[in-house]
């Protein structure tokens, strides 16, 4: 049976990734995301269990203690952290999994499961970031200056990453075919074809 692989996807505020992997995830159901644990609070429309576990500090702290995180970071005071469990079944399942995380957890993934992917996805240039971080009008001034900033930070660890995709304006579908490529291309390495397709010859 086909293996899962894990895909990391990372892009700083204002790459578009929640409308790109939400393409992903509804035209390929053998991709699955991962729910990640937050304690910051809903915004609107955001329910938990769909977009997140919504808990608190207390409850991250004892799925931290008990193991069950796989990797977790604190950003803008509040902690965010991809369960372990549900990675693992669906993997187990030969389902690709998708973890949409910042960098910070995305190294930490890297360094934890050697077979991961990581792909950054970017808007095409800083003044194209801040003008869609604020024209969704989701945070207050403060937050935006904080995203803003830290995205000049997470865009130098654009090396260490396997992959990097612009997501430019109103292509959101195509900046999603291309990652779905690059999955498909993955499964084609012969680090993942070689033991099932040798036994088919010798
Ligand atoms: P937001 O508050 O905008 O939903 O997310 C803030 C940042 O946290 C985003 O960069 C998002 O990708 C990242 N994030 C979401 N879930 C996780 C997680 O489970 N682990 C880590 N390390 N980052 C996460």
């Amino acid at each position: 049976m086909r293996k899962g692989i894990l895909f990391i996807i990372s892009g700083p505020a204002g790459s578009g990734k929640g409308t790109v992997v939400k393409e992903l995830i509804s035209s390929h159901s053998d991709i699955a995301l991962s729910v990640s644990a937050t304690t910051r609070q809903p915004r609107p429309g955001e329910e938990h269990g769909v977009h997140y576990f919504f808990i608190t500090k207390k409850e991250f702290e004892n799925r931290i203690n008990s193991g069950d995180i796989l990797e977790y970071t604190t950003y803008r005071d509040n902690y965010y952290g991809t369960p372990l469990k549900e990675v693992k079944k669906a993997l187990d399942k030969g389902k690709d999994i998708i973890l949409e995380i910042e960098v910070d957890g995305a190294m930490q993934v890297k360094r934890k499961i050697r077979n991961s992917v990581a792909i950054m996805l970017t808007p095409p240039d800083f003044d194209t970031l801040e003008s869609r971080l604020r024209g969704r009008g989701t945070e207050k001034e403060e937050d935006i200056v904080w995203r803003l900033n830290r995205a000049k930070e997470e865009i130098q660890l654009l090396p260490k990453y396997d992959y990097s995709v612009i997501n430019e304006n109103g292509k959101a579908r195509e900046c999603a075919d291309m990652v779905y490529n690059i999955i498909k291309a993955e499964h084609q390495k012969t680090k993942n074809t070689k033991k099932d397709l040798i036994k088919k010859f010798i």
